[in-house]
């Protein structure tokens, strides 16, 4: 009798241990790595990651076997459905500054790693920005550009009319410039709405990112992919344990879409 009981509970174990894995594989959603610049500043900044602290971030992926996707392919993979694959991770950069040439993209190729870099196209060849050339070169070795508006704007607090020169005037000009299909757009400061959502796919864009922004925790819906930021503060390794973990977006406080924005480009 006593082991049949036991027998039952170890049943229900078993059970309840398969339905507890089953729902978390559900939960699993393939980081996507936010940064801005990597440079060397004092005080440090949470839009800056040092040289030497981006150079470990990405000797990390390298040694725990992290497969580093080209954000089109996670965006592929998310439009057909199709199982994400573990221990798996997206590398993007905003505003397209020339430290991600100079600083990031060595590294980069070092490890052979792909990555997105969201560029302000009114920017474009000016002190501290990149410059077509760089951008050309690095598309070369992997690296895909895509836009982050003209001129910076927080999308929710500017007119339809701005709100469509900056989606698909960025493209047009980036595209000319470069010679590069620019499929992919990154909202300033996350913020969108949904008719700048709607405006992103109509431009011809693939995909489009916030931040922490909006509802979508599973990141199903490929224009409102959520990211996760990296910074300086990033200095420790079960820091990048828990953010790259695939679990990450379920314990963040969900930020309004369209809220007040926070960060300026300097
Ligand atoms: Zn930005």
């Amino acid at each position: 009798m006593k082991k049949k009981i036991w027998l039952l509970v170890l049943a229900a174990v078993v059970v309840i241990a398969g339905g507890i894995s089953w729902w978390a594989s559900r939960q699993y959603v393939v980081p996507i790595m936010m940064y801005h610049h990597v440079a060397d500043v004092s005080p440090k900044r949470s839009d800056t990651v040092s040289p030497e602290r981006f150079h470990w971030h990405m000797t990390y992926l390298k040694k725990h076997h992290f497969n580093v996707l080209p954000l089109r392919t996670l965006v592929q993979i998310i439009k057909q459905g199709k199982p994400l694959p573990r221990k798996s991770v997206v590398i993007t950069f905003d505003d397209g500054y020339e430290d991600n040439y100079t600083q990031a993209f060595p590294v980069l190729k070092k490890y052979g790693f792909p990555a997105t870099i969201f560029v302000i196209s009114d920017v474009v060849n000016t002190k501290g920005f990149l410059t077509t050339e760089q951008m050309r070169e690095m598309y070369a070795g992997g690296i895909d550009i895509g836009s982050h508006t003209r001129a910076h704007p927080y999308l929710p607090d500017v007119s339809s009319e701005r709100r469509r020169e900056e989606i698909f005037g960025s493209k047009a000009r980036l595209e000319q410039e470069t010679g590069i299909k620019v499929s992919s757009f990154a909202y300033p400061s996350g913020g969108f709405d949904e008719e700048i959502k709607k405006l992103a796919k109509e431009a011809g864009y693939d995909s489009a990112c916030t931040t922490n922004r909006g509802y979508d925790r599973f990141n199903r819906d490929v224009y409102e992919l959520k990211r996760i930021r990296f910074s300086d503060q990033d200095d420790r390794a079960d820091y990048l344990w828990m953010k790259l973990g695939g679990f990450y977006n379920l314990f963040r406080k969900v930020k309004v879409p369209s809220g007040p924005s926070e960060y300026q480009v300097k």
